[in-house]
């Protein structure tokens, strides 16, 4: 039996070219793309050949590129290098109430050191309303962060008109972008964005490897403090390797993304309708239309998302419950709780995120596999029994 990955938002396979690419940079080009000798002239030649076809990608300009350790690293970099740059003009950050935890606990942590947190409230989709984000601000605000697109439920923000808002009163806007960067077209200016994190394994690159993109003139620290890579602003040695492979990742996503998004959509959207026609009582989580392409998800009431789970995994069926970093706690999913649904009905949410080698067999036999493990699991509830 043959395995099925159905959890490209926790993570993707690095694509076998973006691993071909690598290569070289383990072995015979290892060089320190500091040193000022061929080895690593070398290597300094293909990391700014990465930086090009991100800024690419991104509509910025290669400058405004800082490689990081990945997306938690390069959230913490924005939110609390802002908050230490402009600590002097104010004390006051908006975020929403369903950020990733690399954004919800670098804001936590700043709150422990007397700054304060304006977390909005999302509707039942999951967006955040711009007249609400506007309505936050007062004149301590110092920085907004908003997720592009939501790990869990796929939800899309309005972040260009979120970043017009920010522009008019002259505040900061970061973007965590790690779940739309090569799957969705993200241009940095089209959004009105100052900063805006991604991460190359959630798009076929490695793990362990991202950036920051930083505007020309925003105020920010470093987080990383030590050599002076990246003109000082993130300190270490450069994960050469890595960052090739980020920007070999990022030019197949350039030529491939919009083929993938279309046939994505149209599996998608089968789910989205077949679903609620063989399995009763469920609910669809997240925004019918304004979401990822690639994301499925779906309250499925009164048994657990995690005996879904563990049930599809014995028949070779990877799929998640919310998110990895929730699916270890009891505690049912932040973003499940703030679109307003019952404890009960968020502990029985199952999340199924398509990717580049998905097939349509692999969506039948998933959604085979669904209604059998449901009706299994339904028989053996209690609750289900008592209606
Ligand atoms: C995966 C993810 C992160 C964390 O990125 P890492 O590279 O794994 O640290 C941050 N934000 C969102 C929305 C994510 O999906």
């Amino acid at each position: 039996m043959s395995k099925i990955y159905l959890d490209y938002a926790a993570t993707t396979p690095c694509d076998p070219e973006v691993l071909k690419a690598m290569e070289p940079y383990f072995r015979e080009r290892f060089g320190n793309a500091s040193s000022i000798h061929t080895f690593g002239q070398e290597a300094k030649r293909a990391l700014e050949d990465s930086r090009q076809s991100l800024a690419l990608f991104l509509g910025a300009k290669p400058e405004e590129i800082v490689f990081t350790s990945g997306g938690t690293e390069s959230n913490n970099h924005a939110i609390k290098g802002v908050a230490y740059a402009l600590a002097k003009k104010g004390n006051h950050i908006i975020t929403s109430a369903i950020e990733h935890h690399a954004v919800i606990e670098p804001c936590c942590f700043l709150e422990k050191n007397g700054f304060r947190i304006t977390r909005v409230e999302v509707d039942k989709y999951g967006l955040v309303s711009p007249e609400d984000i506007k309505k936050a601000i007062t004149d301590k605000t110092i920085l907004i962060s908003v997720m592009h697109a939501n790990n869990e439920i796929g939800t899309i923000q309005p972040i260009a008109e979120i970043g017009k808002i920010a522009r008019e009163k002259g505040i900061c806007f970061h973007v965590d972008a790690v779940q739309t960067v090569g799957h969705i077209p993200v241009d940095v200016n089209a959004l009105n964005v100052d900063l805006l994190s991604l991460s190359a394994h959630k798009f076929y690159g490695p793990k362990g490897v991202g950036a920051l993109f930083i505007r020309k003139g925003a105020r920010i620290e470093p987080l990383l403090h030590g050599g002076d890579q990246e003109k000082g602003r993130r300190a270490s040695t450069y994960n050469t390797a890595g960052i090739v492979g980020l920007g070999k990742a990022i030019e197949l996503c350039r030529e491939k993304m919009a083929a993938e998004a279309e046939f994505q959509i149209r599996l998608r959207n089968r789910l989205i309708k077949e679903i609620p026609l063989r399995i009763p009582e469920v609910i669809l989580n997240g925004h019918p239309e304004k979401r990822l392409p690639n994301n499925v998800n779906f309250s499925i009431k009164y048994i657990e998302g995690e005996s879904i789970l563990l049930s599809l995994d014995m028949l070779g069926i990877a799929v998640s419950t919310g998110s990895a970093c929730t699916s270890s706690s009891l505690e049912p999913s932040h973003v499940l709780l703030a679109i307003g649904l019952p404890h009960e009905i968020a502990h029985g949410s199952v999340r199924i995120t398509l990717g580049r080698w998905t097939k349509e067999e692999e969506i039948d036999f998933l959604l085979a596999s669904l209604v059998k493990v449901v009706e299994k699991l339904r028989s053996m509830s209690p609750l289900y029994e008592k209606k």
